[in-house]
């Protein structure tokens, strides 16, 4: 949740603040009983929290006493409890809950779940377009709320990653609706709202705002043979007076490859400073900054349908057929699209018009700030692949991951904010054992958490699931993970190259090799952590998790979930998976 988010919403409920106030007569007195309003939130990268909390604090100025919760803490009879709550909602990958909001799914979804027929609520929906199903966690807990009785005060808002207008409007609908009481329902229930967290210095750099950090390192991490192109990634902070925390990522906007701003003017016939009309900038400065111009919208996909006469997209999107879309799209970007046609021309206007903005991307830190003051470090594997669109082979490029490889080089900087992970830290007791599984660049957070123990002096023992393809190639960080392990400082390391022998060895085959002691470090009290690819590594290690809880502690199948879901209410097994 950054800076211009939070000065948008607290600029539009302070104003929202004085209309209710005057409306309802109503000052609130410090010793009046207040209403009470829940304001729950399910949140997977921090937006959505930052929302309820500013929410939470701005509602407590108009009379209310607001209460937050992580969707998952509050169990369902409390919930059942509460009067007037507003969900936030946001989706992560494929339509799925937060982390945080996976137990609450679980309950609410259940056939046992208690009628809700007190409560009034209404739902915020966060999520991203670019995904076919943009807040769906927010849809179904809408839906699911209203089958079990519970009055939807209004109509539920879907943002897409720009939120503020939407929401803007969804709250000012919201003021009419939730009610300040005079003798408030609900204000005497003991539903405990979480522990108060401390104030976060607020910084001036955000996503509308990044700081320039210039580039201090830029280093091929992965070796010759290696099918990957690793980079380790380092800006100075300068007088920036940014801070983080180990766990945190870094936004950072990216410039689109100049190549492929440079085809698609040719592919539109149109220069580079032509202007366009509704637009400051000229063309090429639009295509470069501030338009997504690899991966296609829906709108694009839609509006250029007709006009290309493609048999095979015309099936897909006719059929509405996810699957079929997804393989026809894959590896194709903006360019191949238009070129499925190249005798149809297209008006640079209008293609922008069926463009999206361009996005920043989030990079989990590599560094602990202990241990580089000033500096902040990323471990990033460069996305490049070979396309053909109509027979013809073209050089891909990730749009974020090729802006930082190839185009911040030596004296060069990037435009960077940090966007906080609260959930994604090092224990606070510095005794209690921390597991680590992160294959790839999933390794990223974990040489950070590494450091951040090492800083602090922490007595607990610590364990690192790390792989890639190939030892040869793409072990990358080994020094620093050889110097940690001799130190004593990494007590226990399992490696996973899948690829050096005929069968695939993964991370989860370690955790199962290792299943007693991975349980008994669980049992004293042990965190366990996932970063990495979360469409297949991180399910079939939370898999692998749940069998070896199941089979070293003598578990049904329901009671080793049950386990599961104990360690995620304790923060004990988190994640940061996309
Ligand atoms: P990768 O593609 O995940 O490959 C790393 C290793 O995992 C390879 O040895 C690969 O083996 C293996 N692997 C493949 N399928 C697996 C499975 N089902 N279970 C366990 N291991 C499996 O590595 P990467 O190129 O570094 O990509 C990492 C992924 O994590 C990317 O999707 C990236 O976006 C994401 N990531 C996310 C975060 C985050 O959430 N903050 C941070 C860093 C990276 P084979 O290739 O031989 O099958």
């Amino acid at each position: 949740f950054n800076e211009d988010q939070r000065a948008w919403l607290a600029g539009f409920l302070a104003g929202m603040n004085s209309r209710i106030l005057s409306e309802k007569d109503a000052a609130p007195q410090a010793s009046a009983v207040r209403t009470p309003i829940d304001i729950l939130y399910g949140t997977q990268t921090g937006n959505a929290e930052g929302l309820a909390e500013l929410a939470a604090e701005q509602f407590s100025g108009l009379g209310f006493a607001p209460r937050t919760h992580e969707l998952d803490a509050v169990e369902m009879d409390t919930r059942a409890h509460m009067r007037q709550a507003s969900f936030v909602g946001s989706t992560y990958g494929e339509g799925e809950m937060p982390d945080n909001g996976e137990l609450f799914w679980e309950q609410l979804s259940a056939s046992t779940a208690p009628r809700l027929e007190s409560l009034k609520y209404g739902v915020i929906a966060l999520g991203d377009n670019s995904f076919e199903e943009l807040c769906h966690a927010g849809k179904v807990i809408d839906t699911r709320l209203e089958q079990l009785g519970a009055a939807r005060l209004l109509e539920r808002v879907d943002c897409d990653v720009d939120f503020e207008d939407p929401s803007e409007q969804w709250l000012t609908k919201a003021q009419e609706l939730f009610e300040l009481e005079d003798n408030p329902q609900g204000a005497d229930l003991a539903i405990p709202a979480a522990p108060a967290k401390p104030a976060v210095k607020k910084s001036q750099w955000t996503r509308k705002n990044p700081y320039e950090a210039k580039l201090i390192e830029n280093r091929l991490l992965s070796r010759d043979g290696s099918g990957k192109e690793i980079r380790h990634i380092a800006f100075d902070l300068g007088d920036s007076g940014i801070e983080y925390a180990t766990g945190d990522a870094l936004g950072v906007m990216p410039t689109n490859s100049p190549d492929l701003v440079t085809a698609l003017l040719e592919r539109l016939g149109a220069s580079a400073d032509q202007t366009i009309a509704g637009h400051e900038a000229p063309l090429g400065e639009l295509l470069a900054r501030q338009f997504e111009i690899r991966t296609p919208s829906r709108e694009l996909l839609k509006a250029i349908e007709p006009l290309v006469g493609h048999d095979e997209l015309t099936h897909v999107l006719t059929h509405q057929d996810k699957e079929a879309l997804d393989a026809f799209l894959w590896g194709k970007d903006v360019l191949d699209l238009l070129n499925l046609n190249p005798d149809v021309a297209f008006d640079a206007g209008e293609f922008l018009s069926w463009s999206k903005p361009l996005q920043h991307r989030a990079y989990s830190i590599s560094s602990c700030p202990m241990a580089h003051p000033g500096e902040v470090h990323l471990t990033v594997a460069a996305v490049r692949w070979s396309g053909h669109a109509n027979g013809k082979g073209r050089e891909h490029q990730g749009v974020a991951s090729c802006f930082l490889a190839d185009q911040c080089g030596e004296g060069k900087s990037a435009p960077v904010f940090v966007s906080p992970n609260k959930n994604f830290r090092v224990p606070t007791d510095g005794d209690a054992p921390m597991i680590m599984v992160g294959p790839g660049t999933g390794i990223a957070p974990f040489r950070a958490f590494l450091e951040e123990r090492r800083e602090r002096g922490d007595a607990g023992k610590n364990w690192l699931f790390f792989g890639d393809q190939h030892r040869a190639h793409d072990f990358i960080y080994d020094d620093e993970i050889s110097a940690a392990s001799q130190s004593g400082l990494l007590t226990r390391l399992d490696l996973a190259f899948s690829r050096d022998q005929a069968e695939k060895i993964y991370v989860q085959t370690r955790m199962r090799e290792n299943a007693k002691e991975l349980f008994g470090w669980l049992e004293e009290g042990g965190y366990f952590y996932v970063c990495g690819d979360a469409t297949r590594m991180a399910k079939d290690v939370d898999s692998a998790l749940h069998e070896i809880i199941a089979a070293e502690g003598g578990l049904s199948e329901e009671q080793a979930s049950e386990y599961v879901a104990n360690l995620k209410r304790e923060k004990r097994y988190v994640r940061d998976v996309y």
